[in-house]
């Protein structure tokens, strides 16, 4: 058990590591935050190193400094995690971010397993993409293999016509192509794993998406108590076979007949997991750390439903009305420069738990 005191290390600097380094700091543990960018969120609230990814000095430092290593951001270079993983625990492991960093390596993991996706193919050229679209009968979605996030690096496919540009946007040739599924709604659940095996899920929560970006999130998903039961058993096993230590969240369509399909996995904290701060006995975030040290996990049955909205951009300049609004639970990231679409924070307004899943 790595108790409070210690000081976990968190690659990446982003609101997730932010969010992770507070969440570890109620615990009674220092944070020591890697990352790139100098302007990182998470650095003003732990020690940080601001070094690149393949700085092999910077990272053997790094890991000096640290009892456990976590991660924020899946796209970090698997060297760097072997590296460090010599001489600490890294969770979860370079095995774990070698499968979820590349769409067509997961996709294969979740087929091979048996687990449930949409028909997809592993395609590199136009012609490739030709025959992938005629054998999935209908319009596909190409998306790049890697560093596809919110929305980039995908584009929808619906006739020949459309491949060369879709090819020209995406700028490479390492691609999946996946059948278009016509879903009911989109879920999430984020669920956390020890290394001895235990577990527990966050109840299944509903995404919406505006330009691809998440929005909202309502918290349980409206869903039957028996799909959201399948979405969290799905989770679980999902993270046991990849042998999650930490978080896992996995992204998943509802199509027709209360089917569900799985999209994405990360192995991170999640954006649909931002509620869980304010209506849950634990968050996300203190569930991870409690994941990564071998403490005893929390409970994760919320006390009260919620409805999370990203600030997205501008839409951060509403801060004054939002800290105004009785209920209203403001998270900011404390990023200087506006972005279109950047997330900014979000807010968190609690509902009554109507009826919802209970665990
Ligand atoms: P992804 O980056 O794979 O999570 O995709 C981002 C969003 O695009 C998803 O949350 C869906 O809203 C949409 N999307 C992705 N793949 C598909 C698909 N095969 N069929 C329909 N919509 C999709």
């Amino acid at each position: 058990m790595i108790a409070p005191g210690a000081t976990i290390g968190i690659l990446g600097g982003g609101q997730l590591g932010r969010m992770t380094a507070l969440a570890a700091a109620d615990l009674g543990y220092a944070c020591h935050v890697y990352a790139p960018e100098p302007d990182s969120p998470a650095f003003a609230v732990a020690r940080s190193t601001c070094a690149a990814w393949d700085d092999l000095e910077a990272l053997d430092q790094f890991a000096r400094s640290v009892a456990v290593v976590t991660l924020e951001f899946e796209n970090v270079p698997v060297f760097a995690l072997e590296r460090l993983a010599r001489r600490v625990p890294v969770r979860p492991g370079p095995s774990v971010l070698a499968v979820t960093q590349d769409r067509l390596a997961e996709k294969e993991f979740l087929r091979t397993n048996g687990f449930p996706l949409a028909p997809y193919r592993g395609v590199d050229s136009a012609e490739g993409i030709g025959r992938a679209l005629r054998e999935l009968g209908g319009p596909g979605v190409l998306k790049t293999t890697r560093l596809g996030y919110d929305g980039r690096g995908q584009r929808v496919i619906g006739s020949p016509e459309e491949v060369e540009p879709a090819l020209a946007a995406l700028g490479t040739r390492a691609l999946v192509l996946e059948a278009f599924v016509p879903f009911e709604r989109e879920i999430s659940v984020v669920t956390a794993r020890r290394a001895d095996g235990a577990r527990a899920s966050f109840p299944p929560v509903e995404n919406r998406h505006e330009h691809h970006i998440l929005k909202t999130t309502i918290a349980p998903a409206p869903i039957a108590d028996a799909l959201a039961t399948e979405a969290m058993r799905l989770a679980e096993a999902i993270a046991e076979r990849l042998g999650v230590v930490g978080l896992l969240a996995v992204e998943m369509f509802v199509v027709s007949g209360g089917r569900l399909l799985v999209n994405e996995l990360a192995p991170r904290p999640h954006n649909s997991g931002h509620w869980t701060l304010d209506a849950c006995p634990v968050s996300q975030f203190q569930q991870l750390v409690r994941a990564i040290c071998d403490l005893p996990l929390g409970d994760p049955t919320p006390f009260a439903g919620a409805v999370m909205d990203n600030l997205l951009g501008e839409e951060v300049a509403s801060w004054p009305e939002l800290l105004a609004e009785p209920g209203a639970r403001l998270h900011l990231y404390g990023k200087r420069e506006v972005r279109p679409g950047r997330k900014m924070g979000h807010v968190t307004r609690l509902r009554p738990l109507a009826g919802a899943l209970m665990r």
